[in-house]
């Protein structure tokens, strides 16, 4: 019998199954559509209203992770925004059935820890409890961080909430930049150098959400 939960729907602005340039080891990374933050430089713009996107339920998620566990051996998902905490109570639910799958999860928020932790809301609480890493505070374009790989700007701070992650070597290598095509499509995740920033300007985000098998066409490209 289908469980009331499965149900729950999100609005989705970006999937990657399989991914090396949004945290440690190979991740299926989630954008949420929708971020009531505004930075200046702000790398997903479309990705800040909340009207667009794709609603999925919670259940075609679920699936979709399992999936990319089976077919990919991903170690975790990646949470970004759009403002995943914005969509708590669906991001909290995809947490923790990400962890009953045997993953880790890493989210990066613009907003601050100890501002979280301060908010009422039980599905902010429940989705930081399910966190194993959260990068959090807004990105500063004028900041770029050169030094620790995935993370944005210089300002943002890197919490190991479980003992899964530390600061190993994975951290202080180059950054990674994925580039994927498919069909006519283009998707672009990770955090390029910063002499690369603009390549990609003109290029459309695909819609719908890129297809499960989409083949990275240059799987590293390494900040200088
Ligand atoms: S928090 Fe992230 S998605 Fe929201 S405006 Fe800032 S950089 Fe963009």
């Amino acid at each position: 019998m289908p469980d009331a939960r499965d149900e729950l729907t999100m609005q989705i602005a970006q999937v990657v199954p399989c991914t090396e340039a949004e945290g440690p080891g190979k991740r299926f990374a989630l954008w949420f559509q929708g971020c009531p933050l505004r930075c200046p430089g702000c790398c997903n713009p479309e990705f800040l209203p909340f009207k667009g996107g794709e609603t999925k339920t919670l259940l075609e998620m679920v699936e979709w992770i399992a999936r990319a566990k089976a077919e990919s051996g991903i170690e975790g998902i990646t949470l970004l925004g759009g403002e995943p905490f914005a969509h708590a109570v669906p991001a909290a639910a995809l947490a923790k059935a990400a962890r009953e799958l045997g993953l880790t999860v890493m989210a990066f928020s613009g907003f601050l820890l100890e501002d979280l932790r301060a908010r009422p809301e039980p599905e902010v609480r429940e989705l930081i409890d399910h966190t194993d890493i959260l990068v959090d505070g807004p990105y500063l374009r004028d900041e770029p961080d050169t030094e620790r790989r995935w993370i944005g700007s210089r300002n943002q701070r890197i919490h190991f909430l479980t003992p899964r992650y530390s600061q190993d070597e994975q951290w202080r290598k180059k950054n990674t930049l994925e580039i994927r095509v498919s069909g006519r499509e283009i998707v672009v995740n990770g955090f390029p150098a910063a002499d690369a920033v603009g390549l990609w300007k003109g290029w459309r985000r695909k819609k719908p959400l890129p297809v499960a098998n989409a083949k990275p066409t240059t799987n590293e490209a390494e900040a200088k």
